[in-house]
Formats: structure tokens, C-alpha cells, sequence
């Protein structure tokens, strides 16, 4: 949800009638620390904007405008992606980064949250002028980056090759001084993260699997006494064959296709993915593996005509795009972009369950009418993040200068996503607040305890 400042006033209304919560704030000095919250939380600490100066390869100078958000530091340094786009704007980035803020706070991260963002088509540039760009960015904000101050990402459009570039830098204009945990996602060589590439897809994947196998086997009698609408959609798929579709086949929606495919403990038939230009259907359940390596071996893209399904002995139908959306199925994984189920299509959507691998794949409005409908909404503050827990770890290996091998990896992070979802899911089947809700109201609480105890909230 790009508007989650409404989540958050909402959150904090809750919070504000709940008086077991922050029993030393009443009456008058209660509502006006919520105000307060209220501020302090929908508003970010800083926005930083520069136009980078770059020398292009054939002389000519560019301004290219950049920025890099600072949400929130309660609970550390600010942390969160930085995005080349052309589509970038500072609303984007400050909504992104108050995302990441209650991110880290609902899985007990160490960070506040932060975001960055570059106005740039990345197609459109030489190498040696992203390298440029990226060394730029690190120079023009080089007083607020840091193991300790802000440590940014790879997002859209940025990958460890723009994270080992950026480090370098850090590390130049930063003699002497510890660098390895100045930015995560780099490459393995460069002090990455066994596993960080396939983190998040498999997070998401984990997110599900533990909600739809461990949580309903071990809940299902308290479960059904709950008259409870998701609790009733979720158990209505128990023990069934499940019909997937998955909207996007890149690295997220790839991996969690694969973990889906492989899944024993649920019945998964994955009838459908899609990319950019295509979706593939098959009633019967998709050839995942096979995608996956063609996927690899043609530059990420899904074979988009029948001579490719038949050279490559992949059993398919080709269908449009968007269709992948409204198809009959059980789950819905959303692993492309953002605003993909809005006004327009919401009332088309079949499937009961949805995971929200992107970022606010589904619009305020449209979020409102599913859950309205008892669609249940896995969110993309619960489902999708491995790549920050993992990005965690990245940088306490860079710290430690001692490296986790990638099953540790993969145990770090279930262990993690577990946790969460062992403090949120009974709360939120015994409630009946949506999903999302209730993972704010959560990472609310968190920041507004620790800010309360820290003398900062009145
Ligand atoms: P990616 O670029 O590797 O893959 C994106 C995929 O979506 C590609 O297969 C692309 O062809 C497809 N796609 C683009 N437009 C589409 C459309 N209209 N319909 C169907 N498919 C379409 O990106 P990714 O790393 O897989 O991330 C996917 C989304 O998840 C992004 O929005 C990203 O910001 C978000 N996200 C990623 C991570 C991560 O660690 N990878 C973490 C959090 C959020």
C-alpha cells in the first residue's frame, strides 16, 4: 500500500482505546502522546535530494536527481534500498522508506528505515556511467552513509554489482574506517551473504507455507472457534489441492515458484506465472524447474512462443499477461511490481489467498474491498522480508568478518520469520483486523514503547 500513513493513523486509533497499552500515558497526556505518534511516525527524519553532476562517455555533463530518505532511527541506523528508475519520485521513496521502518520493527530488526532512489532509465547508460552515477551518489551523500548512520541496498534496477561499486567508494572517501557493513547486498566476494539472492523469494514462499501447513495444523481447533472471516478462508483450503498463480518470474517470483513446486507438506499445483509479455497456463501444473532454467539461460525471460514450450519439451498455453490475475485459482503470489490489483480489476479477483512478494502490490482501495471480501492478504511487511533479515546478517558477517554457511543462512532466516508470525498470527486470527493492520499495529507498539522509554514521547 503506497498510503501507509492511514495504516498508521489507524494503528495508533486502535492503540490510543487499548489502555493496557502504555498504561502510564491517560486522558489528556494519552491523546496528545498519540498525536504525537502520529507525526512523528508519518513523517520522515529527513529527505536528502542532490543532482548528481556526471560526465557522460561522450563529454556532455548531466545533472542526474537523486535521493536518499531517512525515515526513522528509533531502533538503529536507517536501512533500505536504493532504486534506479525512471520513475522515481520522493513521495515513492518516503513511502518506501516508512515501509522499511515498520518492516524492521515488526521482525525485531536492528534498523530504522530508510530508502534511496535514482531518476534514471539504467537501459539507457554505459557501464562506466553507472559506475560513475553510483560513485556519485556515495560522494554526494557521504556525510549521512555509514555502517552505523544509514546502510542502503540493492532495489529496482540496482544489484550487487552497483553495492560492490558503491562500498568501494564508501571505503575510499572513508580511509581506514570499517566499510564492509556500509551497504548489504553485495557481491560474495566483496563480503555478500551466502543466500541473499534467493532470501526473499524464499521468504515469501516460507511466509506462506507456515501460515497454510504449521500454524493451521497446530491452531485448527482454536481456529474453528473463532468466528473469524480469514480464519474461515484459510481453513476452507486446508488439505486441498491448491491452485497458484504466480505474476512475475524474476528473482522473487522464480524462487518462490521453485519453493512452492518442491513444497511436501502442502498440495501445490502451479497453474500459471507470468512475465512482462507473457503468461503460461496449464491446468495441470506448470514444469517450475524447467521454466527456471530457461528463465536463466535467456536473460530471465519466459519462453514466449510455442516453438520455444515445444524445443524445450514445456507442456503450456500462452495467454496474456494481465490475464494471470483473474484466473481461477487458490492463491494469488505477487512477485512483479507495485499497484497491480486496483479499482479497476479488484472485483475480478477469484483467488481467496494472496502474498504480497512485490512492494504494495495492491492498491488502499483494492486492499480494503478483498479483505472486506475475507480474501486473506499475506503483506509484503510480513511476506517479503528475507532480503532485509538476510541483509542483517550480511551485515553482522561484515562485522565479524566471519561468513554463515547458506544453510545457516536459510535457518537464520526461517527461525526469524517464525518468530514473527508466531507473535502476530494468533493475535490476528482472534481480531478482526486485516493482516496488514495487524503487522502495523504491531511495529507501532514496538517504536512507541521504545520511544516512550526513552523519554522522547509526550
Ligand atoms: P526482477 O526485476 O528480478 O523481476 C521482476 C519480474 O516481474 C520479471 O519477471 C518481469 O518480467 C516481471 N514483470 C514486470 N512487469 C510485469 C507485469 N506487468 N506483469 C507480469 N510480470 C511483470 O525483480 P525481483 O527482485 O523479482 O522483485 C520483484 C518485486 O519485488 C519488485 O517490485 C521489487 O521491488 C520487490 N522486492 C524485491 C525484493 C528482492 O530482494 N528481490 C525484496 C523486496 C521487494
Amino acid at each position: 500500500m503506497s498510503e501507509n500513513n492511514t495504516v498508521i493513523e489507524e494503528s495508533l486509533t486502535a492503540l490510543l482505546e487499548d489502555e493496557s497499552f502504555l498504561p502510564d500515558l491517560k486522558a489528556q497526556t494519552r491523546r496528545q502522546a498519540f498525536k504525537s505518534l502520529v507525526a512523528i511516525l508519518s513523517t520522515p527524519n529527513h529527505i536528502h535530494k542532490s543532482f548528481l553532476r556526471v560526465a557522460l562517455e561522450d563529454g556532455t555533463i548531466v545533472r542526474v536527481p537523486s535521493f536518499r530518505v531517512q525515515h526513522n532511527d528509533t531502533l538503529g541506523p536507517y536501512k533500505g534500498g536504493i532504486r534506479f528508475h525512471e520513475s522515481v519520485n520522493e513521495e515513492e521513496v518516503a513511502n518506501l522508506a516508512r515501509l522499511m521502518t515498520l518492516k524492521n520493527a515488526l521482525h525485531e530488526l536492528p534498523f530504522g528505515g530508510g530508502k534511496g532512489g535514482v531518476i534514471i532509465d539504467p537501459r539507457e547508460y554505459s557501464v562506466k556511467e553507472l559506475n560513475l552515477i553510483c560513485k556519485k551518489y556515495v560522494q554526494y551523500f557521504n556525510d549521512i552513509l555509514g555502517p552505523d548512520k544509514d546502510i542502503p541496498a540493492p532495489d529496482a534496477g540496482t544489484g550487487e554489482r552497483e553495492m560492490d561499486w558503491m562500498m568501494a567508494e564508501y571505503k575510499n572517501t572513508h580511509p581506514g574506517l570499517p566499510y564492509r557493513g556500509s551497504f548489504t547486498g553485495k557481491s560474495i566476494i566483496n563480503g555478500g551473504s551466502l543466500g541473499r539472492k534467493e532470501a526473499t523469494g524464499k521468504g515469501v514462499y516460507f511466509s506462506f507455507r507456515y501460515l497454510m501447513h504449521n500454524f493451521l495444523n497446530d491452531n485448527e481447533k482454536w481456529l474453528r472457534e473463532q468466528d473469524n472471516l480469514f480464519a474461515e478462508t484459510a481453513l476452507s483450503k486446508k488439505d486441498r489441492k491448491l491452485n497458484i498463480a504466480v505474476q512475475g518470474f524474476g528473482n522473487l517470483g522464480a524462487v518462490a515458484a521453485k519453493e512452492a513446486f518442491k513444497c511436501n507438506e502442502l498440495q501445490n499445483n502451479i497453474v500459471a506465472v507470468s512475465d512482462r509479455d507473457v503468461m503460461l497456463y496449464n491446468s495441470d501444473g506448470l514444469d517450475i524447474p524447467a521454466l527456471v532454467r530457461y528463465a536463466q539461460e535467456h536473460g530471465g525471460s519466459l519462453p514466449d512462443s510455442n516453438t520455444a514450450l515445444k524445443e524445450n519439451e514445456i507442456k503450456a498455453v500462452i495467454n496474456d499477461r494481465d490475464e494471470l490475475l483473474e484466473l481461477d485459482v487458490d492463491v494469488l503470489i505477487m512477485a512483479a511490481l507495485e499497484n497491480q490489483i486496483h479499482e479497476e480489476n479488484m472485483d475480478k479477483i477469484q483467488a481467496q489467498i494472496i502474498v504480497e512478494g512485490a512492494n504494495a502490490p495492491i492498491t488502499v482501495k483494492a486492499d480494503k474491498y478483498l479483505s472486506d471480501n475475507g480474501i486473506l492478504i499475506i503483506p509484503d511487511i510480513l511476506a517479503n522480508a528475507g532480503g532485509v533479515i538476510v541483509s542483517y546478517l550480511e551485515w553482522i558477517q561484515g562485522r565479524d568478518t566471519q561468513f554463515y554457511k547458506e544453510e545457516q543462512i536459510y535457518k537464520l532466516l526461517f527461525d526469524k520469520m517464525q518468530k514473527t508470525m508466531d507473535t502476530i498470527l494468533p493475535q490476528f486470527f482472534g481480531d478482526p483486523f486485516p493482516l496488514r493492520q495487524n503487522c502495523y499495529i504491531h511495529s507501532v507498539m514496538k517504536l512507541s514503547t521504545v520511544l516512550f522509554r526513552q523519554g522522547k514521547l509526550y
